[in-house]
């Protein structure tokens, strides 16, 4: 049994092709710009959006089987690029219980994506070495003290998690979330990418900050800490990217 946040269709930006996302609930961080909310915690989670009249609860244990077959409904649209994604919340803690939904998925040949902070023990990854299409890696900041504080976890062990995965040629790409206030710095991307070419990191993809979950915080009755913050205009980004896309394939996203 997985614990379930929500299953979205024809997703076109969590991996290549069009997947299915399957975004799983629980996460051992507590990034303070999440727009994902709804995940965080493992428990279910009642959103009410008062003006739609509308009010949907998060969170429901469903059969890996039920899962695949969910998944195989839209198996035509796949191609040979796409299939299924598993994102959160963090994936990687319920890794054990996904690893059956992998193999049912890869007797039909449809592939997996996993969409991860990373931020777990190094053994979660190696019953997957081999089995996955594409792992996207979250590397946030350079500064350990500041992931620490303000994410909550160990980024050396995620740093170390990606240099394993590299060195075992797993198909590895980054994602870097573009934060205001966090991690917007030349500085910071300088040393980011310094780290991140030692990990043996070949593709980075931009993830520019945007407010699209402060509705979800409202149907949650939770304060958004990022609610009144603006997302970084088209010259920080370029300003970014021209630092990322000196050492690596890099996409704004
Ligand atoms: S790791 Fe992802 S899901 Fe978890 S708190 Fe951070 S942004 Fe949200």
């Amino acid at each position: 049994m997985l614990n379930v946040s929500e299953i979205q269709h024809f997703s076109t930006g969590d991996g290549p092709g069009i997947r299915t996302t399957v975004f799983l609930k629980g996460c051992n961080l507590h990034c303070p710009w999440c727009h994902n909310p709804e995940t965080v915690s493992a428990l279910p989670e009642r959103l009410v959006y008062a003006q739609a009249g509308k009010v949907i609860v998060h969170g429901r244990f469903l059969p890996i089987e039920k899962i695949a077959e969910e998944v195989l409904e839209d198996k035509e649209f796949y191609g040979d690029d796409g299939g299924l994604t598993l994102s959160g919340g963090e994936p990687m803690l319920q890794s054990e219980e996904f690893s059956g939904l992998i193999d049912l998925l890869a007797e039909e040949r449809v592939n997996t994506v996993i969409d991860t902070a990373a931020c777990v023990p190094w053994e979660r990854f190696v019953p997957l070495l081999g089995r996955i299409q594409v792992f996207l890696i979250d590397y946030k900041t350079a500064d350990s003290e500041k992931y620490a504080k303000i994410v909550g976890g160990d980024r050396e062990a995620v740093l170390n998690n990606i240099s394993k995965l590299t060195e075992r040629g797993e198909n590895v790409r980054v994602r870097v979330p573009l934060i205001p206030w966090f991690n917007l710095s030349e500085n910071d991307a300088e040393i980011m990418c310094g780290q991140l070419l030692g990990a043996g990191v070949k593709s980075v993809d931009l993830l520019p900050f945007h407010r699209l979950g402060s509705a979800k915080y409202a149907a949650m009755g939770k304060e958004y800490a990022y609610a009144s913050t603006s997302p970084p205009g088209p010259d920080e980004i370029l300003r970014i990217k021209n630092i990322y896309g000196q050492y690596f394939d890099c996409t704004v996203e």
